[in-house]
């Protein structure tokens, strides 16, 4: 519905806007003032309820004449609904008596946009027009998203009964949440870390556990909610059981060309590109990640607690972090500012790429006969930090990963003096983002794992044993035939 402006006097001009472009109005509210000849003349109110829209140019001082459209009424399309009732014209769409997402009346809104209250959702067009505020928001504060995960990423907490050395450590506290006492330690760094990043990056929590858990832990990293705020997102809000990645579209509605993500599970990711891999922290012993999604493996083998005072994982991860935002930002600035907003997943997989870039790699008895090569996480890992990775050792082979001393391709590297290293030299590249020193990787015979040189050792007596029981069995037939022989001959010659 059209509303025209009716006076019929010369020298009219428009005056104060009553009411904001866009929004929702009830009927006889004012739109906006006129004057004749400078002096405010009259009103000029909506005839019935619904999203004002106001003709083009219209703002104070522009000159109105008889007949002019003021503003187009429209009805209300619901773009921001809570429990289903809407957020602009108050309207309750649920059905009567119906449960909670029955409505009666369709709304846009569909989108949950705000971390901890689900039930808020808004329409796509408005998301994005939000998501849009957001980026533009980051860019010239030149920041960076950072998802955050909690368990063995950043702390470790147990749910058991905690021996009393292990209070004595510093980082560690105490609590009761649903009538358990739980115990968390922060991983070595983490106050340090978190400080630095939040400079860079705007820092969300993104975790499997439940809400009361995550907001408690939040108040232990950051209890004046300096680092994350509101931006919490538990297992209550995370639409998937298995998938932290579903939630992003709805976070991030303009796309997630900003986001980074720390998290000691790629799974959780479906092995996104934007994400950093972390090695799991563990301090507690015999105590694994107490908010693991269901049927779940776990990933890259774990720290135990005699050396986890010197984990140094989130100093790595800090220079990592550090140098994906400044490269970011160095690129930023020169592209074209009219060009799209570029893609930090990029950036990411060239830094990625550099640490293992020209390493010609075989595996040497890594991969278990019988499985495909190139579905193994050690490959996977290879391959994303830019090594090449070949059946043979040729000549461009620069090093072999074996799992055994002595074996063909073991012997061939050493020939031809190529690096010869355990997997755990693949590992710690992995880690640092850096490759390691080789030397401190070296495959020797004593590199051989324990319990395989302890097998194979066992299995050798036991195949000694068994020659040596077949010997004996043909040593007794040989002389039972002979007594036997002597036997007859015997009865022969009586
Ligand atoms: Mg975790
Ligand atoms: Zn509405």
């Amino acid at each position: 519905m059209e509303v025209i402006f009716e006076e019929s006097a010369a020298d009219c001009t428009a005056g104060h806007l009553k009411a904001i472009d866009g929004t929702f109005v009830i009927k006889d509210a004012v739109l906006l003032e006129f004057k004749i000849k400078g002096e405010v003349a009259g009103k000029i109110k909506t005839p019935c309820d619904g999203v004002v829209s106001f003709g083009k140019g219209l703002k104070p001082g522009v000159a109105l004449s008889k007949g002019q459209v003021i503003a187009t009424m429209s009805e209300c399309q619901h773009d921001i609904v809570i429990k289903d009732m809407c957020g602009d014209c108050g309207k309750d769409l649920r059905e009567k008596g119906g449960r909670a997402g029955q409505r009666k009346e369709q709304a846009t809104a569909n989108v949950s946009m705000i971390h901890h209250v689900p039930e808020l959702i808004v329409s796509d067009s408005l998301a994005k027009k939000i998501g849009s505020a957001d980026e533009t928001n980051l860019i010239t504060t030149r920041k960076l998203v950072l998802l955050v995960d909690l368990d063995q990423t950043i702390i470790h907490t147990s749910d058991k009964p905690m021996s009393a050395d292990a209070e004595k450590h510093k980082d560690i506290t105490k609590y009761n949440l649903h009538s358990r006492v739980y115990t968390t330690k922060l991983r070595p760094h983490t106050t340090e870390f978190l400080n630095k990043m939040a400079a860079m990056y705007e820092m969300h929590i993104v975790t499997y556990g439940q809400r009361q858990y995550a907001h408690r832990i939040a108040q232990i990293l950051d209890p004046d909610a300096r680092l994350f705020g509101q931006r919490i997102l538990s297992r209550d809000e995370l639409f998937s059981a298995q998938h932290k990645t579903r939630n992003l579209k709805a976070l991030f509605p303009c796309g997630d060309n900003l986001v980074v993500i720390i998290d000691d599970r790629a799974d959780v990711w479906q092995y996104s590109e934007a994400l950093i891999q972390i090695k799991p922290y563990r301090f507690f012993k015999e105590v694994g990640d107490i908010n693991a999604p269901k049927d779940s493996k776990e990933q890259m083998p774990v720290q135990i607690e005699d050396d986890a005072h010197e984990d140094r994982v989130l100093e790595e991860i800090e220079r990592v972090l550090t140098n994906i935002h400044d490269k970011y930002y160095e690129k930023h600035d020169l592209k074209d500012a009219d060009q799209a907003l570029l893609d930090v997943k990029e950036v990411i997989k060239e830094e990625r790429h550099k640490v293992l870039d020209g390493c010609v790699i075989v595996f040497s008895g890594i991969v278990p006969t019988g499985e495909k090569l190139e579905r193994t996480d050690i490959y996977r890992l290879c391959v994303q930090f830019g090594a090449t990775i070949v059946p043979e050792v040729v000549e461009e082979v620069t090093h072999v990963v074996g799992a055994r001393y002595g074996t063909t391709k073991v012997h061939q590297a050493h020939r031809l003096g190529k690096n010869v290293v355990t997997v755990q030299w693949v590992y710690a590249c992995v880690e640092k983002w850096m490759k390691a020193d080789e030397k401190q990787f070296e495959l020797t015979k004593e590199s051989t794992p324990p319990i395989k040189r302890k097998f194979i050792k066992r299995m050798k007596k036991r195949r000694r044993a068994e020659e040596m029981r077949n010997q004996k069995a043909v040593m007794r037939r040989g002389k039972a035939r002979r007594e036997s022989i002597v036997r007859r001959w015997m009865t022969v010659k009586k």
